[in-house]
């Protein structure tokens, strides 16, 4: 089923940069899209739109069924940890903005770090882990409540080649686990082809869509 639609979006920053024209996009419960482009083609606005952090000039983002708060996990470059809250604290956090206690969903935490192969860390701090060990604890945040949407923006961008690749390859195995529908964006085309199912071109001035490809998985999967 369809989670959500993007219809004709433009965006213009200050009256004058074109950022998006036009972009129409479907995203349907299971899939993996990469959207895929050079720096400035608007992969970083269209998520954020999604993520509902600013509005479209003209056309119109439509969740099937309509919004409800948990249904978005993002995952930025910077894994943004709080340095003064332990690993599980931080993963609480979603949670804690819709007033849930800790107590409360102990158990969805758990899980998450589980998910990512962290849960022996649930009492360490940020300082205490890798660069990819945060971005695990970053991606467990944003699938805790088990949201209908996970927004990836570049997210392994910072890190060493080896650590990405590693990440990469639990990003697949967690896909095939949980089976969570994600947008991703990346200017790598490697990474678009060995994790997505769809691959969304982008293309600059003015930001639109160029073609989408499907990938009939050519990597072995899981
Ligand atoms: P990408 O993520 O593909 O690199 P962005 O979505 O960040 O592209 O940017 C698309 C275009 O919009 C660029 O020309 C960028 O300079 C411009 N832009 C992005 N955010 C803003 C902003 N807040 N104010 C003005 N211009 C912006
Ligand atoms: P990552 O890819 O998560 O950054 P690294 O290979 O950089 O992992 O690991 C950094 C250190 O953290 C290594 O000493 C590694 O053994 C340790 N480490 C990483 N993940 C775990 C884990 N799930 N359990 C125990 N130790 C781990």
């Amino acid at each position: 089923p369809e989670i959500l639609r993007m219809a004709g979006v433009n965006k213009v920053f200050n009256g004058q940069t074109v950022a998006l024209q036009g972009m129409n996009l479907t995203v349907n419960e299971g899939d993996f899209i990469s959207l895929l482009g050079p720096s400035g083609c608007g992969k970083s606005t269209a998520l954020r739109l999604i993520a509902g952090l600013m509005h479209p000039t003209a056309g119109a983002i439509t969740w099937a069924g309509g919004q409800e708060a948990g249904d978005l996990g993002v995952v930025f470059q910077e894994p943004t940890l709080m340095p003064w809250a332990t690993v599980a604290h931080n993963v609480w956090l979603p949670y804690r903005l819709r007033g849930k206690s800790f107590v409360a969903v102990r158990d969805q935490i758990r899980l998450a770090l589980k998910l990512v192969g962290l849960e022996a860390f649930e009492d360490a701090y940020p300082r205490e882990l890798s660069g990819g060990m945060k971005m695990r604890v970053s991606i467990a945040r944003a699938l805790v409540t088990s949201p209908r949407l996970i927004l990836m923006d570049e997210p392994f961008a910072a890190l060493d080649e080896i650590t990405r690749h590693k990440l990469n390859n639990d990003l697949l195995e967690l896909r095939a686990k949980i089976g969570c529908t994600v947008i991703f964006v990346t200017h790598s085309v490697f990474e678009s082809v060995f994790l997505s199912d769809r691959i969304v071109v982008m293309a600059a001035r003015p930001g639109r869509v160029h073609r989408e490809l499907a990938v009939d998985a050519p990597y072995p999967r899981g």
